[in-house]
């Protein structure tokens, strides 16, 4: 038994050495001669070797969700929102328009049809993107009319819509302390908005974008344990009804007088 098992691992690593060969042999047969060092370091230190540029380089940003996050707000910053933008959401006949159609998606004026900048500019930032979905044009080679992401923005907006898929690393991040509590975090922690993202579409619709994406990314994520994020969304929910009630009180006492 012991001896299949050491057949089947010599073979099955056998294959992935022959994998990685050819792998290997296809990336550098496709590589341009100027690649950012830090992607093909961490290509050629992969279990996998990613075949060709495209691949090496999507890999490297999913393997830094946090760098593509500072890297994209970074790049909005540089586009600015088109004038006359404002956050909205997209009413029932307008689900063609691009507008998200819930505050819980990050606004993204790129990506309305209204202020799409077309083939070459990334959807996201609103910036240029070039060869393999780079942000910067090392090849001088102007945009890549077939790119409309860049890969970090790829990676970036899936963080932002769903950060509990990176809560191993934010957990480390933390030291594993609850960022409630400063207690130890379980198992059970979860990844937590510290602004509820009711309240920033509530309260901070004002805010000028990209601003405003940083209440998706890290500086307004935590990991807390599920005890005290299930006070915290108790809380805030008293807070909401609170509010609405002090909102529809003056109609209700002037219905009254009517
Ligand atoms: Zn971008």
């Amino acid at each position: 038994m012991i001896g299949c098992i050491g057949l089947f691992m010599s073979s099955w690593q056998e294959q992935k050495a022959e994998r990685n060969r050819l792998a290997l042999a296809r990336l550098t047969r496709t590589l341009p001669q100027i690649f950012p060092a830090s992607v093909l370091r961490r290509a050629l230190g992969r279990p996998f070797v990613p075949p060709t540029p495209r691949l090496a380089i999507d890999s490297y940003w999913r393997a830094h969700p946090l760098r593509a996050d500072r890297l994209a707000r970074a790049l909005a910053a540089k586009s600015g929102a088109p004038p006359g933008w404002n956050w909205q959401l997209a009413s029932d006949s307008e689900r063609d328009s691009g507008l998200p159609t819930t505050f819980r998606t990050p606004p993204a004026p790129y990506r309305e049809r209204a202020h799409a900048r077309g083939p070459g500019f990334c959807c996201i930032c609103g910036q240029p993107a070039y060869r393999f979905g780079w942000h910067a044009d090392l090849w001088q080679s102007g945009p890549n009319k077939n790119a409309a992401w860049h890969s970090a923005c790829v990676v970036a907006w899936q963080f932002w819509n769903a950060p509990g898929g990176e809560a191993r690393l934010l957990r480390r991040l933390q030291a594993r302390r609850c960022g409630q509590t400063g207690g130890r975090l379980w198992r059970d922690a979860e990844v937590d908005h510290r602004v509820p993202l009711f309240q920033v579409w509530r309260e901070c619709r004002g805010v000028p974008w990209p601003r405003l994406l940083g209440f998706w990314g890290l500086p307004n994520l935590q990991v807390i344990n599920r005890i005290a994020h299930a006070a915290k969304c108790a809380a805030e929910a008293r807070q909401r009804a609170a509010e609405t009630t002090t909102r529809m009180a003056p109609n209700l006492r002037s219905g009254e007088v009517v």
